[in-house]
């Protein structure tokens, strides 16, 4: 027997009302029935997204999503700006770079936050940016980045404002409108507590003055082709049907619940999850630019980053992340988004407490359980 408890950054925990929604009979997608559902998705995305913009719905994962944004914006010969401050930075530079833009890219190093004044000062460098490339929640660092700030910077410029809110939305406060973010992509898996599969792309009547001249060579990822059936409250290309019924039901949950109490329990978790890391010594990778999405570790010196995320998954049935690329075997990542509650962070805290125990590491065995209590116990 095995019970197995999801604690990545994507894909997350389903709850149990998805699973049921994405159990009913199929419907057909050119029908009153299903453009009702249209509808009131596309609106809950409006409310998650805190837009009035457009937002289209991709069966895609998150990557076509962000893929569509530089298709529809750019053509070749453009020029950008991104932020790399992680793997998910760095796919911004090679999707651009596939499309033969020219990437003038802001290299942060991991773990860190891009200083906003850099973007300024590289906008005032060069007048003919078109666009500029953020990532809310770099998940492979577990760091946030100060997108309010960064917009401010970029809305009295030519350029558009792009931000990778594929780990962040639905978990962390992100005021698309209000912050002046032009296009925002998301993703079915991560927040939203759906399966992998749609991507979410918002865009704004600035972004959609690049869309009318970008060259970019695209068919399914046509956002004048979105834009016209969205218009007619319909899609292109057959929708995934099961996921956007189940996405439905979500947003409802979540406009149920409010956009304030979900970010204030992310927030409560990250916390939770931050102190019990340092109660047990270990560094928190992202120090105070931590996200309440996903909190990165550093592994302690001398142990095995990989065969401790590998044991807690095969022995105990508790997957959390690992270091990516440069950072492989250096890092746990311990996800708190979505479907998450307090009693999961506690039973991930005991078992990497139980690993670290076997694995030689020396610490008071209950104390990252402990003050993990006591953040739940207070806030
Ligand atoms: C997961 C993730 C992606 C990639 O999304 P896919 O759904 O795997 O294509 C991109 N950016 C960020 C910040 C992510 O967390």
């Amino acid at each position: 027997m095995r019970k197995n408890y999801l604690l990545t950054p994507g894909p997350t925990p389903l709850p149990p009302y998805v699973c049921e929604a994405m159990s009913r009979p199929i419907i057909h997608h050119r029908t009153p029935q299903f453009q009702a559902i249209l509808k009131e998705t596309t609106d809950g995305l409006r409310y998650v997204f805190q837009t009035k913009n457009d937002v289209f719905i991709l069966a895609s994962s998150g990557t076509g999503a962000m893929e569509a944004a530089v298709v529809n914006l750019l053509s070749p010969g453009d020029t950008v700006i991104i932020v790399e401050a992680g793997k998910f930075g760095e796919r911004w530079t090679e999707i651009c770079r596939a499309n033969n833009v020219n990437c003038d890219v802001i290299k942060v190093e991991w773990g860190h936050a891009v200083e906003p004044k850099e973007i300024e000062r590289r906008l005032g460098a060069n007048p003919k940016i078109k666009a500029v490339f953020t990532t809310l929640c770099e998940t492979s660092t577990g760091a946030k980045s100060d997108i309010e700030a960064i917009g401010k910077i970029i809305k009295d410029t030519p350029a558009v404002l792009v931000v990778d809110a594929i780990s962040g939305l639905g978990a962390v406060d992100l005021k698309t409108d209000a912050w002046f973010c032009d296009v925002v992509v998301s993703g079915s898996q991560k927040g939203l507590m759906l399966p992998p599969g749609l991507g979410f792309i918002s865009v704004s009547s600035k972004a959609f003055g690049l869309v009318e001249n970008a060259k970019c060579p695209r068919y399914y990822l046509d956002l004048k082709k979105a834009k016209k059936a969205l218009d007619k409250t319909d899609t292109p290309f057959t929708p995934a049907i099961t996921l956007i019924i189940a996405l439905n039901e979500v947003l409802k949950m979540l406009k149920e619940d409010g956009l304030e109490n979900v970010f204030s329990r992310h927030k409560k978790l990250g916390v939770a999850v931050r102190t019990a890391m340092k109660a047990l010594g270990l560094e928190l990778f992202a120090g105070s630019n931590s996200s309440d999405a996903v909190t990165a570790a550093n592994v302690p010196a001398g142990l095995d980053g990989e065969k401790l995320v590998k044991t807690m998954r095969d022995t105990y049935g508790i997957t959390i992340a690992g270091g990516q690329d440069e950072m492989k075997g250096k890092l746990i990542r311990i996800a708190h988004m979505g479907f998450i509650e307090e009693f999961d962070i506690i039973l991930g805290i005991s078992c990497l407490e139980k690993v670290l125990t076997q694995m030689g590491y020396k610490f008071e065995l209950g104390s990252g359980v402990k003050a993990a209590e006591e953040v739940f116990l207070r806030v």
